[in-house]
């Protein structure tokens, strides 16, 4: 059954000194039941610390979190702190003992009363996270990639409601890590856990999350689904986590051909298209060819001003050739939205 409250944050507000630019300040949110979460900004944002809160890893200073509408205490009022129904994994994969076996560690977990339970439980969550091969290996013997996911399904063993995920896949190669995705939003699909995940890659955020709340400076400065937020940011800092995009002044704008009101623009990479005719002038001269394996990012100048185009006609375009560019689509943005 879904709650309509399900893992709620209430004004929350923990500062780790005087200073309110360390932790969160007056986080509001709502965090949907069988859905994947991000929490995305810059580093120092306080996206840890946010995951932190909700899991009742740190008693915040003003605010409350609740879990279906009871309250969720903080490490000053509990022995063990965490929620019993969440989980935690984070890139140091610290809970795992690097001398036993993956088995041993998943295992641990469950109690000797039941072993019957414990051996299809344990085979279960192994199978899920694709290491059930890898069951009498040492962790200490594996990748980063296995090892984080020894670590997931350690976590998941328990069957928690919630599973916090802080930066987990740093460690991971990206070959491996789209696997790992794509698992995880397949045992969200089967299983109705919820995920909150902290990740500062934008096509990991993108490609995997339901919702997502951006942080700056300790507090929200948007959210919503992935596909609103990339199209159409409020803030100029959210185009920034989430697109490459050019951000141009007025100036530089005006090189473009875009008049700009407000003061910042911002144009994302596929917004620009080469054109290729005879009889246009070619203005702009290809300074860099970024390879990012199925297409190019073109990075041209012209003048003051510089950016970063899609191509995915891949070679058409040297360093140092000469091109001429439209530019289908643009954002605006205030000084005052930084
Ligand atoms: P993020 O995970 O987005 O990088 P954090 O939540 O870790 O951000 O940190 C937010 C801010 O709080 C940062 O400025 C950080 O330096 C500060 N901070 C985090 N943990 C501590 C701590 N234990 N003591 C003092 N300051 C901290
Ligand atoms: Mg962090």
């Amino acid at each position: 059954m879904e709650h309509e409250h399900f893992l709620d944050a209430v004004s929350l507000t923990k500062n780790y000194s005087e200073n309110k630019e360390s932790g969160v300040n007056s986080i509001t949110i709502s965090i949907p039941e069988g859905k994947i979460t991000a929490v995305v900004g810059e580093s120092g944002s306080g996206k840890s610390t946010l995951l932190k809160l909700l899991y009742g890893l740190l008693t915040p200073d003003e605010g409350e979190v609740f879990f279906k509408g009871e309250l969720v205490i903080g490490p000053i009022q509990k022995l063990i702190p965490g929620h019993d129904k969440m989980k935690m994994v984070t890139q140091h994969t610290d809970d795992l003992n690097w001398f036993a076996t993956v088995w041993q560690n998943v295992s641990s977990l469950l109690s000797n009363t039941d072993l019957d339970y414990k051996q299809t439980e344990t085979e279960k969550a192994l199978k899920q996270l694709r290491v059930y091969d890898l069951r009498d290996q040492r962790v200490a013997d594996l990748s980063g990639g296995e090892k984080q996911r020894v670590a997931i399904a350690k976590a998941l063993i328990t069957h928690p409601e919630v599973l916090f995920l802080d930066e987990p896949f740093n460690q991971v190669d990206a070959s491996f890590r789209e696997g790992l995705q794509q698992n995880i939003r397949e045992i969200v699909k089967e299983t109705g856990l919820t995920v909150v995940l902290v990740s500062h890659d934008p096509s990991e955020v993108l490609s995997m999350a339901d919702e997502l709340i951006v942080l700056k400076s300790g507090e929200i400065v948007e959210s919503g689904k992935p596909e609103d937020l990339y199209e159409q940011p409020k803030m100029l800092y959210t185009a920034q986590i989430l697109a490459h995009c050019s951000v141009l002044t007025k100036e530089e704008a005006q090189v473009c051909g875009i008049s700009a009101e407000r003061g910042t623009i911002a144009v994302n990479p596929e917004y620009i298209e080469v054109v290729v005719s005879r009889w246009g002038k070619k203005e702009w001269t290809v300074k860099q060819v970024l390879f990012k394996g199925f297409f190019e990012e073109l990075l041209i100048e012209k003048d003051i001003a510089r950016l970063r185009v899609l191509n995915l006609e891949k070679g058409k375009y040297p360093e140092g050739s000469k091109i001429n560019i439209k530019i289908n689509k643009h954002l605006e943005y205030g000084q005052w939205k930084k």
